[in-house]
């Protein structure tokens, strides 16, 4: 028996049921990924047992020889990992996630109620971007800031970035976001870059969900043209769950990041989480992750035009990164019942909005990516059988609406109840 086993048998039991969720079905989910065991084994080391707040070199606890080692190895591979110049570029590795790493970049680069401007969450915008309603300002980079978002044209799905001109030449924002958690397609640093300076404003990319591919050269390169990049590790980078953030050697960026880190926004950093994120940026260096992220595009690519071929609406027609955003408003489906059968038949996606959906809480679309199915070696076949076994959950969800003869969630969950087709496709999947 494992010490867990032997002191928490109900954690342990539970675990053990979410691992076999995890690797019994098709995970799809854009943001999530299966990462090593080597990564496990330093995210569940004894480092969790020390404290070390500071920087390494400069710390406010003593006992820190060998974490000070371990920070800037970590801080040596980021840069190393995507490629950047020590003299031009640094980097912190504290944060314990994107949404705060997002907000401790805004601590550096902003002064309360200073203006900044990101993509708009219906829009594929993330909410630590200055996310609000035109009710209440729900994330606290609008709570302290001011923030007006841009947003992807109508038509296309794709950023109107002369509307964002426009608008910014009215706003003049201190800082404009670029980045996103549910965009398909690749970003125009240099029209974001030409934008910014037009006002005197910095540039930042939250490359949460695109990291992998920055790294391994497969998306166009933020570093070039942005004055701060923040990122999650846990996603397309397929490390432990934790945020970075780069900046440039420039105007005092250094001090003003790591002290908003901290002491503005954080205590101490989490060792272990750090020593994992290291092993992560190992691994990343590798030809090997190369091929990875090359796949990953490919498998969404493979994806996007099986589901295309089966008639369905895929925003922008395709995809440049690892996701896909699949309209389903012309099927008079919504996003939240698709994903509800998926999750029957053991196929895990989330719901996601689609610019123009008239109501937020029941999104017209589904998110899909290909990172965490790649790290199970799928190819492109295998994400022909994706697609097709989607096509049917998506056939019994229309079949189970029209049975429910309502648009209601309850009705549509009572009218799932004996539907042999739901049980025969999870034998399948
Ligand atoms: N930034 C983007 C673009 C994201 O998609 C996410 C999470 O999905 C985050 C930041 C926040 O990361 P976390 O969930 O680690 O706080």
């Amino acid at each position: 028996n494992t010490p867990l086993q032997e002191d928490d048998t109900e954690i342990y039991d539970l675990i053990q049921k979410e691992k076999y969720r995890q690797f019994s079905g098709l995970e799809l989910i854009a943001s999530e990924n299966f990462t090593s065991l080597a990564v496990m084994e330093a995210n569940g080391s004894p480092l969790t047992n020390k404290y070390s707040e500071g920087l390494p070199g400069a710390r406010y606890y003593g006992g820190n020889e060998y974490i000070d080692q371990i920070e800037n190895l970590c801080r040596k591979r980021a840069l190393n990992a995507f490629h950047l110049n020590p003299a031009e570029w640094g980097v912190n590795v504290q944060s314990y996630s994107g949404s705060t790493a997002n907000f401790s970049a805004l601590t550096a680069l902003l002064q309360p109620h200073d203006r900044l401007m990101g993509l708009d969450l219906p829009s594929g915008g993330h909410l630590t971007h200055g996310w609000q309603t035109s009710k209440k300002k729900i994330s606290s980079s609008s709570i302290y800031f001011e923030s007006m978002p841009y947003q992807v044209n109508l038509e296309t799905g794709i950023i109107d970035y002369d509307q964002l001109e426009k608008t910014a030449s009215i706003y003049r924002p201190k800082l404009i976001i670029c980045g996103a958690s549910a965009y398909p397609r690749d970003w125009d640093y240099v029209m974001l870059r030409k934008i910014a300076d037009k006002h005197g404003a910095f540039l930042l990319a939250d490359i949460a969900h695109i990291s992998g591919l920055v790294a391994s050269k497969e998306a166009n390169n933020p570093f070039e043209l942005c004055d701060v990049v923040t990122t999650t590790t846990h996603k397309t980078l397929r490390g432990p769950r934790a945020g970075l953030i780069f900046f440039r050697k420039k105007n005092d960026l250094e001090d003003r990041v790591n002290n908003a880190v901290f002491p503005s926004c954080q205590g101490g950093p989490h060792n272990n989480t750090i020593a994992a994120i290291a092993v992560c940026l190992k691994q990343v260096a590798t030809p090997e992750f190369q091929q990875y992220s090359k796949q990953v595009r490919l498998n969404a690519q493979a994806l996007s035009k099986a589901l295309i071929e089966r008639g369905y609406q895929i925003v922008t027609g395709g995809t440049d990164n690892h996701l896909i955003l699949w309209d389903l408003r012309s099927l008079k489906l919504t996003g939240s019942k698709v994903e509800k059968i998926c999750d029957m038949v053991n196929i895990t996606v989330n719901k996601n909005s689609i610019r123009g959906d008239v109501n937020m809480v029941s999104p017209g679309g589904i998110r899909l990516g290909t990172p965490a199915l790649t790290s199970r070696s799928f190819k492109e076949e295998d994400f022909v059988k994706v697609a097709e076994l989607l096509h049917r959950a998506v056939q019994i969800a229309l079949k189970v609406q029209e049975k429910a003869g309502s648009k209601m969630m309850k009705d549509f969950m009572m009218a799932c109840q004996d539907m042999e087709e739901i049980s025969i496709l999870n034998k399948e999947v």
